[in-house]
């Protein structure tokens, strides 16, 4: 449940969530022409409250604007600022912080320079899985939803209308009993999951799909590429097939809402033992170290509210 919250930020102010409404006619309602990120927030071991990487996913947020020729007129700085209020002013602790980049209104036609961007941030209170939901993770479909092989580069924006796929992908998931689901594209290769980066440990070697595939370049696959390294792991960014995940000892995915989780079984087929691996449990204990603040934050990567 969301609970919701009193205040949004919105094209450069605080506001009351009630005055922030948006007009039927708002472009981006109608073709999910738009952008947007999710960050979070968490409690620190030391008591305070930081988000994570969020000059990455703000950056993210203007060159996902960028993709779509919108113009957002704030600055990284005047975007972290405007996530720090939002926690702030609403007393939150760990949260979820939504900015998003909208077209607005009147001319629904597909002309949309003849409207006004908006950029506003959103933010509620978030704290992902429950431990035993972290180790038991999730099950996941092979998507019947291919994804299309020739707009592989747009997928690097996260925009708005590309999530109408994740969404017929995910109903169908649930609908059939499973957690998630996965995306291959056309030629039968390991995309990511409707809103997750996935990987696979295969022969030891924490692997995960390239870029070149079409995917959202994951600020926590990015991450997890880091601490894998760090904790002395093989890493590689190749192709994987279905059978590639199939037989790998283990498969996880990341994402900033549901940080590592394991994924037991795919299609029905268990992965490894179908229980949490050695390989995802110190990556996911690592990373759960470094977002609240036990572990030496060496790259600067937490920034304090
Ligand atoms: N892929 C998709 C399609 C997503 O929506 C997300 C969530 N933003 C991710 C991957 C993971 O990205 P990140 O680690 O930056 O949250």
């Amino acid at each position: 449940m969301i609970e919701p919250v009193g205040t949004v930020w919105l094209d450069g102010a605080l506001k009351p969530t009630e005055d922030a409404g948006a007009h039927l006619m708002t472009h981006t309602l109608h073709y999910g022409f738009g952008a947007y990120d999710g960050i979070r927030s968490y409690r620190q071991d030391d008591g305070g409250i930081a988000l994570f990487r969020v000059a990455e996913h703000m950056r993210r947020l203007r060159e996902s604007a960028a993709t779509l020729s919108l113009d957002v007129g704030y600055s990284v700085d005047d975007l972290i600022e405007a996530a720090r209020d939002c926690v702030r002013v609403n007393g939150l602790q760990e949260a979820y912080v939504r900015p998003l980049v909208y077209v607005g209104e009147p001319h629904i036609i597909f002309a949309h320079w003849l409207n006004d961007v908006h950029t506003a941030v959103l933010a509620f209170a978030w704290s992902g899985y429950s431990d035993r939901g972290n180790a038991e993770g999730t099950t996941a479909l092979l998507s019947s939803y291919p994804r299309p092989r020739s707009l592989a580069g747009l997928y690097k924006a996260k925009a708005c209308g590309h999530y109408l796929l994740s969404v017929l992908a995910y109903t169908e998931a649930k609908q059939r009993g499973f957690g998630q689901a996965i995306f291959l594209d056309e030629e039968g290769m390991v995309c990511e999951t409707t809103g997750e980066n996935i990987f696979a440990v295969v022969d030891d070697v924490v692997c995960t799909p390239p870029e070149s595939r079409g995917l959202l370049p994951g600020i926590t696959r990015d991450t997890v590429l880091a601490l894998a390294g760090d904790l002395g792991f093989g890493v590689r960014e190749r192709d994987l097939t279905a059978d590639d995940l199939f037989t790998a000892s283990e498969v996880f995915t990341t994402g900033t809402a549901s940080g590592l989780l394991p994924i037991p079984a795919i299609d029905e087929r268990l992965i490894g033992t179908g229980t949490i691996g050695p390989v995802t449990k110190a990556l996911q204990d690592r990373y759960a170290g470094l977002v609240h603040g036990r572990v030496p934050d060496t790259r600067g990567w937490l920034t304090k509210i």
